[in-house]
């Protein structure tokens, strides 16, 4: 069962101040499962929309989750916390896009059509905070342990999963 996308009108959803908050597995997004060592575990986001005062439309992306990846010191599973937050300027992509502005490092411009998967974007977020050469703080293999499976990879989602405050 392929899930569906996550498909708004952007700038309505700029327009109309909508927010959304999810959860996907992991192995819901095919480039992303492509890229990590372990498919297990969800990533969860909140896309919220706005427009300011001078008539630009906003998006702004929040991504937490953990993803299974590869330590490249000792090949062995790494559990990555993901927590991206991203900033978009959205703009018609048929209209020329702003000469200036396009180096500020606070936002990206995210040229869009009528529709947009919003999946797409978390998917892109994802892939692009995925660290080049992810390694644990300490690799050495936990003394005693001869199955490995008391050293679960996702000890650490419990503590991820907790809300935070912030805001
Ligand atoms: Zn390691």
């Amino acid at each position: 069962m392929s899930p569906p996308g996550l498909l708004v009108d952007p700038f309505a959803f700029a327009r109309e101040n909508r927010e959304i908050s999810e959860s996907r597995p992991v192995d819901s997004f095919d480039r992303l499962a492509d890229a990590v060592l372990e498919t297990d575990g969800t990533l969860s986001f909140t896309v919220r929309g706005w427009r300011d005062a001078d008539g630009k439309s906003w998006l702004q992306l929040e991504l937490t989750g953990a993803l299974v990846l590869r330590c490249q010191r000792c090949l062995e599973a790494l559990t990555w916390p993901v927590a991206v937050s991203s900033l978009f300027l959205l703009v018609r992509e048929d209209a020329e896009l702003p000469d200036e502005g396009l180096e500020e490092d606070a936002w990206d411009t995210l040229p869009v059509g009528k529709r947009l998967d919003l999946l797409q974007v978390i998917e892109d977020e994802a892939l692009l905070a995925l660290p080049f050469a992810p390694r644990h703080d300490e690799c050495s293999a936990p003394s005693g342990a001869d199955g490995g499976e008391d050293t679960s990879p996702f000890a650490g989602l419990a503590i991820l999963r907790k809300p935070e405050g912030r805001g």
